[in-house]
């Protein structure tokens, strides 16, 4: 296995350490990988001048899956937005064309009193959104903003192809097959041409998956839904904009940021893998930082990119007897359990494993 590490900014070098001392366990099991480290972000940026420089280029694409910690920082918010950091993860999605984000949704019970929802309404919970990542309004063009009469106008243009929906219908579709069989598809088809385009393929495609249940709701309703019964969704398959929106809202029913993984795949399972939250600058280089998205995150690089079914659960069963033995860092902490800080956290998710 060829993994590119990329550390990136504020707590991103701390947490990945953690998930470095994961994979070394797995090494020792067997599991044979190189790790070539490389440079995306903030730190590109201080070294090359570039967000997502050449030799990193060449390392993302010459590896079979890519572990990213975080990027950002204020420091570089006065750059130009093609220098920014965040820049470097559009143009790595970009090259490696990463079009499927997978985001798993589950609570630990042993975290149910950080979320803000009832206990009742989130016990069990346990939701895939895929969203499409390269398409949509987000790229579409013409885009601007411009005079018109007088004033501005500013405009954007929704667009999908037959080609780029099918793709990540049937990403969603066999992802379904490996969960509950349930799929269910988000539009707004009543108001918007490009997305009743998108339910109809999605209808045309489920003829090919009979046993998985295609369903289709409303983004507005959806929203809703989410937060009134969200244990009524399976896998969710959305565009770029609701995926982007939903996919933030439904990762606040868990209540902890700093323990949700993501996956970004292209069409061969080839993988970015990365925590969902951002680089938390407040926090970096005090030992405070949360490592459990990122470990939790080399555990879908093992399923989804290398197939190793045992190994990722074995990671994830090491989370939750952790979590179970009452380990908190400060982001999840409750009166009554042992709080300890990132290394304290990886230290603890080894001898689990
Ligand atoms: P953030 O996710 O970095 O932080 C939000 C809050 O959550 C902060 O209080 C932070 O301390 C806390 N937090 C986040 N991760 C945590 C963890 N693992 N453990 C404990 N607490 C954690 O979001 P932000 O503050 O809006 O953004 C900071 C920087 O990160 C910005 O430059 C932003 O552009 C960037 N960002 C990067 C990514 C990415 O790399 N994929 C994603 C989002 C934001």
């Amino acid at each position: 296995m060829k993994i590119a590490i990329f550390p990136g900014d504020g707590i991103g070098p701390e947490i990945i350490i953690q998930a470095i001392r994961v994979l070394e366990v797995l090494r020792s099991d067997g599991l044979k990988f190189e790790l070539e480290m490389g440079l995306l972000g903030g730190c590109a940026v201080d070294a090359t001048g570039e967000p997502f420089p050449e030799g990193t280029r060449k390392l993302a694409i010459d590896a079979e899956a890519v572990l990213l910690g975080a990027v950002g920082g204020p420091q570089y918010d006065m750059l130009l937005r093609e220098k920014r950091p965040e820049r470097g993860l559009l143009d790595i999605r970009k090259a490696l064309n990463l079009f499927a984000n997978l985001r798993p949704i589950t609570l630990h019970r042993d975290l149910i009193n950080a979320s803000t929802l009832k206990p009742e309404i989130i016990l069990g919970l346990n939701i895939l959104i895929v969203r499409e990542l390269t398409g949509d309004i987000y790229f579409g063009e013409p885009r601007g903003i411009e005079w018109r009469n007088n004033q501005r106008v500013g405009f954007n243009t929704m667009i999908y192809s037959e080609t780029e929906i099918s793709r990540i219908a049937h990403v969603a579709f066999q992802a379904a097959r490996k969960r509950n069989h349930r799929l269910c598809s988000i539009d707004k088809m009543n108001v918007l041409e490009c997305t009743q385009l998108w339910r109809d393929v999605l209808n045309q495609i489920a003829k090919e998956y009979p046993d998985v249940e295609l369903s289709h709701m409303l983004v507005d309703n959806a929203a809703m839904q989410l937060v009134r019964e969200p244990k009524q969704f399976d896998v969710i398959v959305t565009g770029n904009l609701f995926g982007d929106i939903l996919s933030d809202e439904a990762s606040m029913l868990t209540g902890s940021i700093g323990m949700l993984p993501s996956a970004s795949l292209d069409n061969q399972n080839k993988g970015l893998y990365e925590p969902i939250h951002g680089s938390a600058p407040d926090i970096a280089g005090k030992d405070m930082a949360n490592p459990l998205a990122m470990i939790l995150s080399v555990a879908m690089m093992l399923r989804y990119t290398f197939n190793l079914e045992s190994s990722a659960t074995r990671i994830e069963h090491a989370v939750k007897e952790t979590l179970a033995q009452g380990y908190r860092t400060n982001d999840i902490f409750e009166p009554g359990m042992k709080k300890v800080g990132t290394a304290g956290m990886g230290d603890a998710v080894l001898v689990n494993l």
